[in-house]
C-alpha cells in the first residue's frame, strides 16, 4: 500500500508533499493547509504560529549583551524581571536565566576575591622582606 499523502497541487505547481494529518475529501486525501473544510482552523495554527515566531524575535533582538562585569549582573537581571513581568519569557526561562546570572555573579566574585588575595600575600611578602 502506498503512503496517503496530500493530493493538493501548490502554487509553486508540484504537489504537496504533507503525509501527516489528512483527511480524506472529494479531491482525494487533503493536508490540514490544503482541505476546504479545515481552512479555519489552519489560520488558526498558523496565526499560532505567527505570534510563537514573532515573540522569539522580539526576544532575541532585546536581550543585553553576555554579561561580563557586575554592573551587567545588575542588567541582566532587571532585563529578567521585565521579560517575566510582561510574558516576553516564561518562568522556566526566568528561573534558567536567573541562576546562570547567579552563576556568573558567583564566578566574578571569586575571581575578584582570588585575585586581591594574591595581590595581599605580594604585598605581605614585600613588607616582611623590608623588615627584615
Ligand atoms: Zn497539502
Amino acid at each position: 500500500m502506498a503512503t496517503k499523502q496530500c493530493t493538493a497541487i501548490t502554487k509553486k505547481g508540484v504537489r504537496c508533499t504533507i503525509q501527516v494529518n489528512l483527511r480524506k475529501t472529494d479531491e482525494g486525501y487533503r493536508c490540514i493547509h490544503h482541505d476546504p473544510k479545515r481552512a479555519e482552523q489552519a489560520t488558526a495554527m498558523r496565526r499560532k504560529g505567527g505570534i510563537k515566531a514573532t515573540s522569539r524575535a522580539r526576544t532575541t533582538s532585546d536581550v543585553p549583551p553576555a554579561p561580563e562585569t557586575i554592573d551587567d549582573v545588575v542588567t541582566w537581571s532587571a532585563w529578567v524581571a521585565m521579560s517575566v513581568a510582561t510574558g516576553k519569557i516564561d518562568s522556566k526561562v526566568a528561573r534558567e536565566v536567573t541562576n546562570a546570572i547567579r552563576q556568573f555573579q558567583s564566578g566574578i566574585e571569586k575571581r575578584d576575591l582570588a585575585r586581591e588575595m594574591q595581590e595581599l600575600r605580594l604585598q605581605v611578602k614585600s613588607l616582611k622582606k623590608r623588615s627584615a
